[in-house]
């Protein structure tokens, strides 16, 4: 049997494989940014008009004339090709998790026949990739399958350098002939244009006369894994699936933790640096790293930017860790849950909006009139989560996520907010009434002044609340570890803009009723509370009771699977909030709910699949290897008269037996199609069929713990997640 053979060698590679030498480090003033066409190099090579039309674009999403465009696309040109640039490419966000890229070259040839150059502001503002090999829901027939991708001004271009060339990539947009937004770049920007006029409305009712745009921003903690190479490679699970669909657990596992304290092993802390150096090069501020709970688990957190510039860093920054990763022997697993009964990897997407003129809205700040507006886009958000709650459990629903919400290791599938102590006590006293009125202002002293002394105590978390309140922003702890963050931050944005334009309203009548400022704040978050408060908690999320307690007496919804998750999208309340909004219309809307519930069929049909031929064509053939050198040897020891316990081969065979027949059941059930409803065959997927997949695993890893080991054809827990 290959399996002795094989996993020896794979041994020898992962443990032989010494830390990889890079070029020698450069200091961050020489490195930063170096690759980007940002402000800083624009000024350098644009007329001054240009580069203050491009200003100002960058910086209020002011659209750029024609005449500017076609400075800015000569410029950008000549600045890529002085580093090597041979080739552009629009880089755009299809309704998947991944990215997009169509490349061409700069090069033309006249009519001598020699090479000439050519970028013109229409070819750096316009491309046209073959739309059609994109999942686009019902949007576009692929009979009219044109899909356009338009240059994305307020994301920096940029230089994607290999070993053996550059290319300039140029953010983009991407959509339909018609107009339809086919990616999650568009959603966004719309999303953070609705917050930044809903969140106008809001600050000039409250006197405000200077407001800069407001602007959402996001940074993103991402958890990964990292294993040999060499292991990744022999498991076909992991290769394919991104996630061991086999494996029994390993003795030792986070049982001590000693990974999370530990130092960085050095192998992967000069992988770090290299990554780092890389994203620095890019331009993307990476700030902190760790080590996370699980073995071979560790984090990456950049420090925060504006949220459509986060997004487009997030997804570059998740390409080039894996690419890092493979240069150096690694292989970075993104998947939400790679190793079952291990810790999952998640992202924490930190979110606040924002703006130059009154700074972030979400800080508590130092001045009681700071706080009266803190308190409105708090009770905004904290409306926001309530209505919205199963939209914002959809926008992080996936096959992989499934495994972590809901199991008490990952934030629950039901959406609550966390205040902490200090604030979730102000708003109750709003909601009780208790900061007495006095004339002429008494009341922000007396009651408010608590705010004054608000601290950011790191100390004070509840790691098992999805939704918190971190001192000066939210965090959306339930987001997957492969996700975007765009669906999060569209989710988020959009449900603020609701909630301020209907806090707008409503302060607008409390003034004109003849409220004092404060007294008609009061009013405004009293009437939130009443109504949404129910959504305000602070213990334990993974407990029992709460599950009970937030669906029996909160009504608040349970949603476990992507099954019950996904077809929130089309509530609706949920279509009518995003037409009013005008984030998306109803037809894009449906768009995404077919495109994602496709990608939940998919995703686990292949798993199923895989699971089947794996058990066909590796662990049963392992198994009955094994039990033909059993009897082999029973039948030579029977020469000597000696006899063997038979106990263990009996266990064996029946174990793969019994493996067996549910690999056949399995097999019929991935094949069912006929299914009335979309929502019906998720449903199916989620229960019948993973409960399947379940039972078949739970025989595999039994056979695990019992086959010789050098019998045993793939790569195990204790190898894979030890070795470094
Ligand atoms: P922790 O692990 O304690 O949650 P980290 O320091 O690892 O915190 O990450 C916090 C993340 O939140 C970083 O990406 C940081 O830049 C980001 N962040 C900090 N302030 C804001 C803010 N006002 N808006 C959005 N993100 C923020
Ligand atoms: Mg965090």
């Amino acid at each position: 049997m290959s399996g002795s053979h094989s996993r020896t060698k794979i041994m020898q590679t992962a443990t032989s494989r010494a830390p990889k030498q890079v070029t020698q480090p450069a200091p961050l003033s020489q490195i930063w940014a170096c690759d980007v066409f940002n402000l800083a190099a624009m000024e350098e090579s644009l007329s001054k008009n240009a580069f203050k039309a491009m200003k100002k674009t960058m910086q209020t999403g002011a659209a750029l004339d024609p005449i500017n465009a076609e400075v800015v696309a000569a410029a950008m040109k000549e600045w890529a090709m002085s580093k090597g640039a041979k080739f552009f490419s629009h880089i755009f966000y299809p309704m998947t998790n991944a990215t997009a890229e169509k490349h061409d070259g700069f090069i033309l040839t006249n009519a001598d026949g020699n090479a000439i150059t050519d970028f013109s502001g229409s070819l750096l503002i316009k491309g046209e990739p073959d739309g059609s090999s994109f999942p686009n829901g019902s949007l576009r027939a692929t009979n009219s399958a044109r899909g356009y991708t338009a240059w994305d001004p307020t994301s920096p271009a940029y230089i994607m350098q290999t070993a053996n060339g550059a290319t300039l990539m140029i953010p983009s947009v991407f959509l339909s002939w018609t107009g339809e937004a086919l990616d999650k770049k568009i959603p966004l920007l719309r999303s953070n244009a609705a917050m930044n006029a809903a969140g106008h409305k809001v600050l000039s009712l409250m006197g405000e006369t200077d407001i800069a745009p407001l602007n959402s921003s996001c940074g993103a903690e991402q958890e990964y894994f990292l294993i040999d190479a060499a292991f990744g490679t022999a498991r076909p699970d992991l290769l394919q699936c991104g996630r061991s669909l086999f494996g029994a657990p390993s003795p030792k596992g986070q049982q001590f933790d000693d990974h999370y304290f530990g130092a960085i092993p050095e192998r992967v802390q000069v992988f770090m640096q290299d990554f780092e150096d890389k994203l620095y090069k890019l331009g993307i501020p990476a700030k902190t790293h760790h080590n996370e709970v699980a073995p071979g688990q560790f984090e990456i957190a950049p420090y925060f930017e504006a949220a459509n510039v986060a997004a487009d860093h997030q997804q570059l920054l998740m390409t080039v860790m894996k690419n890092t990763a493979q240069a150096h022997g690694f292989m970075c697993l993104l998947h939400e849950k790679p190793f079952a009964g291990i810790n999952g990897s998640g992202k924490h997407v930190n979110w606040s909006v924002g703006n130059a003129t009154q700074g972030n809205m979400l800080d508590p700040g130092s001045t009681p009139e700071d706080n009266l507006n803190f308190l409105l886009f708090c009770g905004a958000v904290i409306r926001g989560v309530h209505l919205y709650g199963p939209l914002l459990r959809a926008v992080i629903a996936s096959a992989s996520n499934d495994h972590r919400l809901g199991a008490n290791e990952a934030p629950p599938a039901i959406l609550s907010v966390y205040l902490g102590d200090q604030l979730e006590k102000v708003f109750k006293d709003i909601q009780a009434g208790e900061f007495p009125k006095s004339e002429k202002g008494g009341f922000m002293e007396m009651g408010l002044s608590q705010l004054l002394k608000f601290e950011r105590d790191p100390g004070d978390r509840n790691r098992t609340s999805p939704f918190a309140f971190t001192g000066n922003r939210f965090e959306f702890r339930a987001v997957g570890s492969s996700q975007s963050v765009s669906g999060p931050l569209v989710a988020m944005n959009t449900m603020l803009a609701d909630s301020l334009d209907w806090i707008a309203g409503q302060l607008e009548a409390a003034l004109a009723s003849g409220k004092d400022k404060s007294a008609a704040v009061m009013s405004v978050l009293k009437v939130i509370m009443d109504k949404h408060g129910n959504v305000v908690f602070g213990g334990n999320g993974y407990s029992p009771e709460w599950h009970k307690m937030a669906v029996e007496e909160r009504g608040l919804k349970n949603l476990p699977t992507s099954a019950e998750a996904l077809p929130e999208l089309i509530d609706p309340a949920v279509i009518s909030l995003f037409e009013r909004t005008g984030v998306l219309t109803p037809v894009e809307l449906h768009s995404r709910f077919d495109v994602y519930s496709e990608q939940y069929v998919r995703a686990i049909e292949l798993e199923a699949n895989l699971m089947v031929e794996m058990a066909t064509t590796q662990i049963y053939p392992a198994a009955i290897s094994y039990l033909s050198k059993l009897s082999a040897t029973c039948g030579s020891l029977a020469h000597l008269n000696i006899t063997l316990d038979t106990s263990l081969a009996s266990a064996v065979a029946n174990e793969a037996n019994a493996m067996m027949r549910v690999v056949s059941k399995l097999k019929a059930a991935s094949a069912k199609h006929d299914f009335d409803s979309m929502q019906k065959h998720m449903t199916y997927l989620a229960y019948d069929v993973r409960g399947l997949m379940n039972e078949l695993r739970a025989h595999a890893d039994a056979l695990e713990t019992m086959v010789a080991d050098d019998m045993w054809p793939l790569p195990k827990y204790r190898e894979m997640l030890f070795i470094k």
